[in-house]
């Protein structure tokens, strides 16, 4: 009973997190030019963005309106990759620049964009446009995916749109347009596809969404193949499940792979936490995963599907959080089996607060390391074990972002043990070990090559 107690609390405290205070998730706000004046992080409230694919120019070409409040004055930090050619803040022209943040230690280079024109706290309008120059055209049609990686920096959501940070969940739409197009497109998303016109179409996305989670891939119908199906789910619903793909490979293999791996996960975790299931068989050696959503090679796909609970269901708020969901997706989804006997002493979660790649460790340490702790809380009371963990992990932070902090204190909760200095050692440490393994790494890495071959 105490036990379900502390959980409540601790399942209350997420829901404050996520509806009032997504600022609290933030990195500190940062001094900029010379101590001219603060770069601060914001809380975007929607963003709306209305994509135009020109077939017959061969250009992409976004108009994004973003709604954002802001605490402290100060010019407010976002990102995008490409540089806008167009900035316009509360109804005033203006432009934006690429910062470096604070650097401690041996931290590596951490980027930032800024708006140029410092505000006042309070709400703002933000419209950013700007061209996505990665996207292949054809003679009649286009084919473009926002495919991302967690491996690196700067490579998710603004790879391709102008968007904040892991922190902050938010109400997100599209417009798609496609001008000039011969042949018939067709698009795979997670977020709710409607038809609004001829080549027009809107999406909209849950709104427990962030940075990391978003599905979108248009392309031609011609030369893919189409899987449509339900899978009944845990919770009653019928789920309806998506696969498709460009090359050869059985169709049927791949429903059958996904179907079993579903049941399992969700027989030891609870219901599938998304309305829909897209899977892109293009994992090009390995994959990716977004909420409800992959792109994966089939060796792959229980470690991706895996991700729709830990790290696209409950996401991380940051990178210095990055390392857990890996840790948990490969314990239950491969493909490395764990060793609860080699943890070592290192940082996974000592990084820069304004880190934002995702610590290697978690694949291998870090499971390990969660493994190790399934043990001591079986040896606790043999009631309990790591499974046993995961399932409550999932009934009271499904759909929040949380950071290491949180995942002790939920870890602590449910095993009744003082973690605080298993977590300083194997987790906070000081030592940076290379990951010894040198394993195939079932995350892709995409790079301009890779989305070409993979598209
Ligand atoms: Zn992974």
């Amino acid at each position: 009973m105490q036990t379900t107690i502390l959980f409540s609390i601790i399942g209350l405290l997420y829901l404050n997190s996520a509806a009032f205070a997504k600022l609290d998730m933030a990195p500190p706000n940062f001094t900029i030019n010379k101590g001219q004046g603060n770069a601060v992080f914001v809380d975007f409230t929607s963003a709306d963005y209305e994509i135009t694919y020109d077939v017959k120019k061969a250009t992409t070409t976004v108009i994004s309106k973003i709604h954002f409040t802001n605490e402290e004055r100060g010019f407010p930090i976002f990102d995008l990759v490409e540089k806008p050619m167009r900035v316009v803040i509360d109804g005033k022209s203006t432009d934006s620049q690429i910062i470096e943040a604070p650097r401690s230690g041996e931290d590596e280079l951490i980027e930032f964009r800024i708006v140029s024109e410092p505000i006042d706290p309070g709400n703002h309008l933000l419209v950013i446009e700007h061209q996505i120059k990665s996207t292949q055209y054809s003679k009649g049609g286009v084919n473009s995916g926002f495919f991302m990686s967690d491996i690196g920096s700067r490579a998710l959501l603004e790879r391709y749109l102008p968007c904040n940070f892991e922190y902050d969940q938010l109400s997100m739409r599209f417009m798609i347009k496609v001008i000039g197009a011969t042949e018939e497109e067709v698009i795979f998303t997670n977020g709710k596809l409607k038809q609004e016109g001829n080549n027009l179409w809107s999406i909209a996305f849950p709104n427990y969404f962030n940075q990391s989670s978003v599905y979108f891939h248009i392309r031609e119908k011609a030369g893919t193949d189409i899987l449509h199906f339900e899978h009944r789910s845990i919770d009653d619903r019928n789920m309806p499940i998506t696969i498709y793909k460009t090359s050869r490979g059985d169709m049927e293999e791949y429903k059958n792979l996904t179907v079993k791996t579903l049941s399992k996960f969700e027989n030891l975790f609870g219901a599938f936490p998304h309305p829909t299931l897209t899977i892109y068989i293009g994992g090009n050696g390995g994959g990716m995963e977004y909420s409800g959503a992959t792109v994966t090679d089939a060796w792959a796909l229980p470690h991706e599907l895996a991700h729709s609970f830990f790290g696209r269901g409950v996401m991380p708020a940051n990178g210095n959080a990055g390392w857990i969901d890996e840790a948990m997706a490969t314990l239950v989804g491969g493909p490395y089996a764990a060793d609860p006997n080699d943890i070592r002493a290192m940082n996974m979660s000592n990084h820069s607060v304004y880190y934002r790649d995702n610590d290697s460790n978690g694949y291998t340490y870090g499971m390990n390391f969660l493994a190790f702790l399934g043990i001591q809380f079986s040896k606790k009371n043999n009631a309990l074990n790591m499974n046993g963990f995961l399932k409550t992990w999932m009934e009271i932070a499904d759909h929040h972002v949380t950071t290491v902090q949180m995942l002790q204190n939920n870890l602590e909760n449910y095993s009744q043990l003082d973690l605080n200095s298993l977590f300083q050692k194997y987790v906070f440490g000081k030592s940076k070990i290379i990951n010894k393994f040198n394993l195939p790494n079932p995350h892709m890495k995409i790079d301009d090559e890779t989305l070409t071959q993979i598209q």
